[in-house]
């Protein structure tokens, strides 16, 4: 007898049933044990930090993370689940920070930073409760008990050893670079991290008369968007083969003449009346080369270095502006290289704080971007500024704290990455994609525009950099393990902890034998090193010998998924270290998820107040229904829309109508006694009705089973759906009458 199905049915009341009935039989852990010496199918967590209580668009992760390795279960293999919690991190110590009331580095360190890391570390697992609520009540399959958790010794050390291969390799250096860096949070961001973060902005777009040191009354026209570098410049930029003109026209009193350069095709565009103009003289840029003027401000010494002359730079265009380009190699890139290329001396005017320094007398104090319009008021005054005006452009922004990032040079570690590009462009032409067009679209571009990584992190709750230095001579080495630290200190350390400060106080003499005392870098990493490290760190490999067998199992990935943005994050960081440590992909299928909207198709966000609560669902129409709207909704690269109602949807067209078919089934089948067991007929001898229908099931099953196998999620789901369709409206509709 099959057990009796209401049609009034109560949903919750039928999950919590399969759940106790998983938790009673062991049924997770045995699809492990039961499975052992089959072929593996090797799953990675991507880690979410628990400092937060997770929302509708884990569950879009956790759901899809949960599709592939229950298929491959099914089908016979052994799929490990092993958990993963991200620990480390700006985030953590934002949210610690907050909680304290302290927004500084230095208010960090008066709070003392053995107790900050201490209230970092706790705060990181606070809401892990509702995150194995979570996890257990929408059906993810992932072993949390045996989770990687970045924070412990063991990881760690396995982070050290991959930095110390990365060093081994000459791949780390430290170099004076201008980066993009947060004023609030007292450190550089990754390019990673820069690309979440851009928001549209209006910025003041100013043309300032550079006065001729040679020529009184001729002027550079100068073309600016960040008048708060102007005290930091040293030179102006033309291109070589630009065509300049000096033109006449009035003074902005009209009473007199003046004579200005720019560039011939921005003459219309950046002259104030054009027609009022007159072109006297024509140039190429190499023509203005070496040509000097009058600094605008001079408030640091320049020592013996010749500077305020022209210079050429490939980067100058005519695009926007005026043809010559302010050049403050303190605030930028390409600043930076033509500054090094023409020995011009770098004026840093702000401190690490974005905070004009008191050499700068007269904006001393005052915040970066707040000086922008002091030293607009100042131009004015002095009778230099030709030409103010607003402009719209998009720029990037802390993705943290929202603030405007500063582009300022300075002196940090790096991971040369740009020398592995070609080999990380190869292989991810071994990966599958899914969507397809993000291989050689938002992934492959970013690989193709490769920037060398930003690995320090000048914070305090993170992986410590395990570079020692000896100020006396500058002798540099990198420590791979606990080991070794010990060997060179000739102390016990098994009980270090790994993290600052403690680690900080680990001296020992230069082993050189020459020199003083070797003292650790100030620096963490950046977390994402952390967490595209966990292929090799998840089993601390090399140090805990048990486990070293376990990473060759486990490595590379079958399968990760992960929302779209983390091209440039767990994504990059995994398949970099991957390739630069092992010229190897760290996973071989990827599905990027896109990002989840509410029911009127706006993003989903805590601030807009639209997020949707995954109890609020879950408590109404269960983890199924949630599940099965999330996977056939939309393929999952596109965004998809998403409410409590759409759920509801699900349960009205799909899931009642298989429930109300399974009744239908249930009741006919216990008045006939027919069991499972019962000797069928053969398929040629059934009725036509019942030869389509069973035809139509073993068609689902090729159509289904070939989309898992080539993570097609619609494709493995939407045809269920149909079929389901089909029986209900089709096959039991046409055939009651049989069955009565
Ligand atoms: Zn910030």
């Amino acid at each position: 007898m099959f057990k009796a199905v209401s049609p009034k049915v109560d949903i919750n009341e039928i999950e919590k049933e399969v759940l106790d009935f998983w938790r009673r039989s062991r049924v997770f852990e045995r699809t492990m044990s039961e499975r052992e010496g089959q072929p593996h199918y090797v799953f990675y967590e991507g880690p979410p930090t628990a400092n937060g209580k997770p929302g509708s668009h884990h569950v879009l992760a956790r759901a899809f993370k949960d599709m592939f390795p229950r298929y491959k279960t099914m089908q016979g293999y052994y799929v490990l689940r092993k958990g993963g919690w991200d620990t480390h991190g700006l985030p953590v110590e934002i949210e610690v920070q907050k909680e304290l009331g302290i927004q500084h580095k230095y208010e960090i360190e008066n709070f003392g930073v053995a107790e900050f890391n201490e209230k970092c570390k706790s705060s990181v697992f606070r809401y892990i409760t509702d995150w194995e609520k979570l996890t257990e009540r929408i059906g993810f399959w992932v072993n949390l008990d045996d989770a990687y958790v970045t924070f412990t010794n063991d990881y760690i050390e396995s982070v050290w050893w991959i930095l110390k291969q990365l060093w081994d390799k000459n791949l780390i250096y430290q170099g004076y670079k201008v980066v993009p860096y947060c004023t609030q949070c007292g450190t550089p961001l990754s390019s990673h991290e820069v690309s979440q973060g851009y928001a549209d902005v209006f910025d003041p777009s100013i043309f300032v008369r550079f006065p001729l040191r040679d020529k009184p009354g001729v002027y550079f026209l100068v073309w600016t968007t960040t008048p708060w570098t102007l005290p930091g410049n040293v030179a102006v930029a033309v291109g070589e083969d630009i065509e300049y003109v000096q033109v006449e026209g009035p003074t902005a009193d009209g009473e007199g003449t003046e004579q200005l350069i720019l560039a011939k095709n921005l003459m219309n565009k950046a002259l104030i009346n054009p027609e009022n103009y007159k072109v006297v003289k024509t140039y190429k840029g190499k023509d203005l080369k070496g040509w000097h003027y009058n600094p605008l401000y001079t408030f640091l010494p320049v020592e013996d270095k010749d500077y305020a002359y022209v210079i050429t730079g490939d980067f100058v265009s005519t695009e926007d502006g005026s043809g010559i380009v302010h050049i403050a190699p303190a605030f930028g890139e390409d600043d930076m290289r033509v500054g090094q290329e023409n020995d011009l001396p770098v004026l840093m005017t702000v401190n690490s704080e974005g905070v004009f320094i008191d050499a700068v007398t007269q904006f001393r104090g005052l915040w970066f971007k707040d000086a922008d319009k002091e030293i607009t008021r100042d131009l004015k005054s002095r009778g230099l500024m030709y030409k103010v005006e607003q402009y719209r452009h998009s720029y990037p922004h802390c993705w943290r704290d929202k603030s405007p990032l500063m582009y300022v040079a300075r002196e940090t570690w790096y991971i040369r990455s740009t020398e592995y590009r070609d080999r990380m462009i190869a292989n991810n032409q071994k990966v599958n994609w899914v969507p397809d067009h993000i291989k050689n679209g938002r992934f492959g571009n970013w690989l193709e525009n490769l920037k060398d990584w930003a690995l320090g992190r000048e914070r305090y709750w993170g992986t410590p950099l395990p570079i020692w230095v000896d100020e006396e001579n500058g002798d540099m080495l990198c420590v791979g393990s606990v080991k070794e630290l010990e060997h060179l200190t000739g102390r016990e350390l098994t009980d270090l902890d790994l993290h600052r400060p403690y680690v900080d106080e680990i001296t020992f003499p230069n082993p050189s034998g020459k020199g003083g005392v070797m003292r650790r870098v100030p620096e963490v990493i950046d977390v994402w090193f952390d967490s595209g490290s966990m292929p090799v760190a998840q089993w601390g490999y090399p140090h805990v010998v048990e486990n070293q067998a376990m990473f060759q199992q486990q490595f590379p990935a079958d399968y990760i998924c992960e929302a779209v943005d983390q091209t440039r994050g767990w994504f990059f960081t995994l398949h970099a270290i991957a390739t630069m440590l092992f010229d190897e992909v760290a996973f071989k299928n990827v599905i990027c998820l896109g990002h989840i909207l509410d029911g009127e198709g706006k993003k989903m966000s805590k601030s807009r107040g639209n997020a949707v609560d995954p109890w609020d669902v879950l408590n109404t129409y269960g983890a199924d229904a949630f599940r099965w709207y999330l996977y056939t909704a939309s393929p999952p690269g596109e965004s998809r829309r998403f409410s409590v109602d759409l759920v509801g949807e699900v349960v009205k067209k799909f899931w009642l109508t298989l429930w109300n078919t399974y009744s239908f089934f249930v009741t006919y089948a216990n008045i006939d006694q027919w069991t499972p067991d019962t000797p069928a007929k053969p398929v040629a001898d059934r009725p036509e009705m019942d030869r389509w229908v069973m035809a139509e099931l073993h068609n689902l099953i090729r159509d289904v089973t070939q989309a898992y196998e080539t993570y097609d999620v619609p494709g493995a789901t939407r045809p269920v759906q149909e079929f389901v369709e089909q029986l209900s409206n089709w096959y039991v509709r046409l055939n009651r009458r049989r069955f009565w």
